[in-house]
């Protein structure tokens, strides 16, 4: 089992070779996610007292499993979020598991964590984020985003003891990403609404009513607003100034959900959306949606990284010689203590690209998006639902019905053309499309349109 074994250099051979060819490809297979039975038929029980060997184990990965997972960077993936990363990204994603690297703290991984920190600097330079901002890398937005919240509720409980037994509140609207309301389940946190506009936003005047519509018992028990910067559904932005003032206004926390929209602040043409959001106490950038990394890789950000280190910090005597310590440990700011340094992927593509080229990439993605919806204007059986903001476009069929969409959507995959999923929007079932790939042209929107 070591890397110096006949075994273990044929596996480096196959791999290598498969890794690259699967890179050269130009567009990847899209691929279809296939019936359970089929893959017991083709699979089969795979792991065997004996083992299948590397030439096996390897085939029916190229062979069955993996053309039974969607390829996420198809330039016609255009569903949910998509995601695109980079050749450089990708491939030192590899790199960080072959250096076997502890990214949990600074006395096993100080290199990686110092470019890690680069790359959240950068991250917070785009917001506006004072000098002292800072947090780590974690899965995904879903856990950056109960990060934050765990944060806001520890911060309002130590405010006074007399808190310690009580269920704060979070304000947030229902077009926030549902992972802000599981994280509430979680923590056991009370939620109240705000209010949203025909774009699914939160203004000034539904954040103003959702404050004065709060029991004075209430307002006092606010923990923390909630806000998102590009909105899972729509891709429009939440008033962050409104939502701002009234976390300033309760003395709660601000947090901003720019899981998906945040890479737009890199954008030469949308950075003015996001006025508000240099006074986030917190920030969740996924850079594995639209920042061109693979998965898994979301950033949070603190403005004060203490109260996380407050909230986050595991004790116990084996972990004193981390915890006395006066260095910077990624395994402070989030629920976790081992983490891969899921950072570095980012950083090294940023490194060797520039972030020129990271504005380069997001204005193209813009550029698509707002060609497609130009396209979409033209076409009489086509309406947009809502006015973009940034890469997603939700818009109706005319006449159809939900089943019409289902089919179309399933036959547009098995067709192999590409993925675009209904959603719904206002209880109707309509279209989405969100484009976070610089590869997606406008030649590909067309072909996923319906006719
Ligand atoms: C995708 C998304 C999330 C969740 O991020 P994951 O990486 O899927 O956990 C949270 N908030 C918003 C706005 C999102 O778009």
């Amino acid at each position: 089992m070591h890397v110096h074994d006949q075994q273990a250099h044929e596996l480096m051979e196959l791999v290598f070779a498969f890794t690259q060819e699967r890179m050269e490809m130009d567009p990847p297979p899209l691929d279809l996610s296939v019936p359970l039975e089929q893959l017991q038929a083709q699979a089969g029980q795979t792991i065997t007292p004996e083992g299948l060997g590397g030439t096996e184990a390897m085939r029916l990965f190229e062979e069955v499993l993996g053309p039974a997972c969607l390829s996420i960077d198809h330039p016609r993936y255009l569903s949910f979020i998509p995601a695109a990363p980079t050749e450089a990204a990708t491939l030192f994603d590899l790199v960080v598991s072959a250096t076997s690297i502890y990214g949990g703290s600074w006395l096993e991984g100080s290199g990686a964590v110092y470019v890690e920190n680069q790359t959240l600097r950068w991250l917070a330079d785009l917001a506006g984020l004072p000098k002292g901002a800072g947090g780590t890398f974690v899965s995904g937005g879903s856990i950056a985003n109960l990060s934050a919240l765990a944060v806001a509720r520890t911060v309002w409980r130590d405010a006074d003891r007399a808190r310690e037994e009580r269920r704060p509140i979070v304000l947030l609207s229902e077009a926030a990403h549902s992972s802000n309301a599981s994280a509430l389940e979680l923590l056991d946190l009370r939620s109240r609404p705000i209010g949203v506009d025909d774009a699914d936003r939160m203004t000034a005047e539904t954040v103003r009513a959702a404050v004065d519509d709060l029991p004075p018992a209430e307002r006092e028990a606010v923990c923390a607003v909630v806000a998102t910067a590009g909105l899972t559904n729509a891709g429009t932005i939440d008033d962050l100034v409104a939502a701002g003032d009234a976390a300033a206004e309760l003395g709660a926390w601000f947090h901003v959900d720019g899981a998906y929209g945040a890479a737009a602040l890199c954008s030469s043409t949308r950075r003015d959306r996001f006025g508000g959001i240099d006074r986030a106490d917190s920030l969740t950038v996924d850079p594995h949606k639209w920042l061109f990394a693979p998965y898994d890789c979301a950033a949070i950000l603190y403005r004060d990284p203490q109260l996380a280190k407050r909230t986050f910090t595991q004790h116990s005597g084996y972990l004193d010689v981390l915890t006395e310590a006066a260095d910077w440990s990624p395994s402070d700011y989030a629920p976790h203590l081992t983490r891969r340094a899921r950072g570095l992927p980012t950083w090294f593509s940023l490194a060797v690209h520039g972030t020129d080229a990271y504005r380069d990439a997001i204005d193209t993605t813009i550029a698509t998006a707002e060609a497609a919806a130009a396209l979409i204007r033209t076409l009489d059986h086509l309406e947009l639902v809502v006015e973009p903001e940034l890469s997603v476009i939700v818009f109706r069929r005319a006449g159809w019905a939900p089943e019409d969409y289902a089919a179309w959507s399933r036959g547009l995959l098995f067709d192999q053309v590409g993925f675009v999923v209904p959603t719904t929007w206002r209880g109707e079932t309509v279209l989405r499309i969100c484009i976070t790939n610089p590869r997606t042209t406008l030649d590909d929107v067309r072909a996923c349109l319906p006719g």
